[in-house]
């Protein structure tokens, strides 16, 4: 028998937790964190208490409570038993937090399953973020952290990776990766083949990018599977089909840049490598000067080791590393105490922004918006924005948005939006699921479930914690 429960991921864009059970093989499909859940109860200066560890976070129903899947220093903080691991693994789909980050809280012995990208990814995100709770996918410290065991070293997830195609087996499980394009690289979708049949599940996907031709052998694979059921993303169901496309991106904003007198501003997730790509063969086709920031180099250099991706190195002529201003804001060594700058202070091509404003026109400087305090030593009076992300959603986002463009206009820069999503349009995605043709669709990772309603074949509106049988 196969079945599988939603624990995550219904009615919300992310935080994908499903429970495969074929046969007693139990595993996970993702296992994120859901922006918009942790955003119900939690903002900016209220947070889950790391002091409290999974409690607050199983309290507030951020983690379902379910045995058999949390890590035993946490549960013995809770002053719960600690459990032997029921599930032998997470198939995680790609390196985005609403899909991973909550593998944080699951017990060592159950091993994560994903690209060989997707681990670079994950390990770039350790190097440059600080640790706490929801951010210990790689590896994590044992809790309660007691000063007296600073230096105990942190316990190391166990990873399997894989590459499209390759077959992957957990327990009586066969599973088949394939590629497909999202915005971030190492992105995955899979054939699980069940006692019961061929099982899809999309992970997050998209037909406009560059790489849709991986989208295209994912479809592909997924028909001739046979589907007896597809477990599909839908965030832009509502959208139609526009003529957004990254090269349009690359278009548009090499023409404003061009028109620039003075210096540019990019804004972007490096996550996205592709959209990295863009404004560097933007910034090398005008003869600028891309600067990073020393975050950035550390999903460049993982980046660069993967052949694939065809990515420079971080000592390539087109680019350069912008130094923070920190502690005494004299750019000295001992200012830096962060293991990710230190270890990269002697790069040569590092500059301050002095060095910036002596020929702003030169430069194209990546800056998202937690770092526009930069912009008073940028000087860059008249200068333009390109803001390579989505719009705000939120009323949240819409408060930072009001205040990202009163510090463009108190510098007198130009915006510009110039961005193109990284899931599927309402009208893709129809096509895609008519062509694979499942037989039962599960539409998750979306805020309008029921415009799948028109739609051939059987529709299921899946309910969270509910268990459905294939
Ligand atoms: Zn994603």
């Amino acid at each position: 028998m196969v079945t599988f429960t939603f624990y995550g991921g219904v009615n919300e864009i992310g935080g994908n937790k499903i429970l495969l059970d074929d046969r007693g093989t139990k595993v996970f499909l993702d296992f994120g964190m859901s922006f918009s859940r942790r955003g119900k109860y939690f903002e900016e200066f209220l947070n889950p208490r790391t002091a409290n560890g999974i409690g607050d976070f199983l309290e507030m129903g951020l983690l379902p409570d379910i045995p058999g899947i949390y890590r035993t220093d946490l549960l013995t903080h809770l002053g719960r038993k600690p459990e032997e691991p029921v599930v032998s693994g997470v198939l995680l789909s790609h390196a985005h937090a609403d899909h991973a980050n909550y593998i944080s809280f699951l017990h060592k012995d159950i091993p994560i399953y994903c690209g060989e990208t997707c681990k670079r990814i994950l390990d770039a995100v350790a190097e440059q973020s600080t640790r706490d709770l929801e951010n210990e996918v790689v590896d994590f410290r044992l809790r309660p952290l007691h000063r007296s065991q600073y230096k105990i070293p942190p316990v190391i997830r166990k990873f399997h990776t894989f590459t499209t195609g390759k077959t992957v087996r957990i327990d009586s499980l066969e599973i088949q990766p394939l590629h497909v394009d999202h915005s971030v690289p190492g992105a995955y979708g899979f054939i699980i083949y069940t006692s019961e049949g061929a099982l899809i599940y999309t992970g997050d996907l998209r037909m406009h990018g560059l790489h849709a031709d991986m989208t295209d052998d994912f479809v592909s694979a997924a028909i001739q599977s046979r589907p007896v059921a597809m477990i599909t993303e839908g965030t832009r169901i509502d959208k139609k089909r526009t003529n957004e496309s990254e090269k349009k991106i690359y278009q548009d904003s090499k023409k404003k840049i061009h028109q620039c007198k003075t210096l540019s501003l990019v804004d972007f997730n490096f996550k996205d490598v592709d959209r990295f790509t863009t404004f560097y063969t933007i910034a090398k086709d005008l003869g600028k000067t891309l600067v990073i920031n020393f975050k950035h180099a550390c999903f460049l250099e993982q980046y660069h080791r993967d052949k694939k991706l065809k990515v420079p190195p971080v000592t390539d002529p087109s680019l350069a590393l912008l130094k923070p201003k920190r502690l005494t804001g004299t750019y000295k060594d001992e200012d830096y105490v962060d293991a990710y700058i230190k270890k990269r202070l002697d790069y040569k091509n590092i500059l301050t922004a002095a060095d910036i404003t002596k020929n702003p026109f030169k430069y194209m400087v990546v800056l998202n918006f937690w770092y526009f305090s930069d912009l008073i030593d940028l000087q860059p009076k008249k200068g333009v924005y390109i803001h390579s992300l989505s719009e705000p959603f939120n009323e949240e986002m819409e408060i930072s948005y009001e205040r990202m463009r009163n510090w463009l206009t108190h510098f007198d820069i130009e915006f510009f939006q110039s961005h193109c999503s990284g899931h599927i349009n309402g009208d893709d995605l129809k096509e895609l699921i008519t062509t694979v043709h499942p037989k039962t669709l599960y539409p998750i990772h979306t805020e309008h479930p029921q415009l799948f309603k028109n739609l051939k074949g059987k529709i299921t509106r899946v309910k969270e914690g509910k268990t459905y049988k294939l």
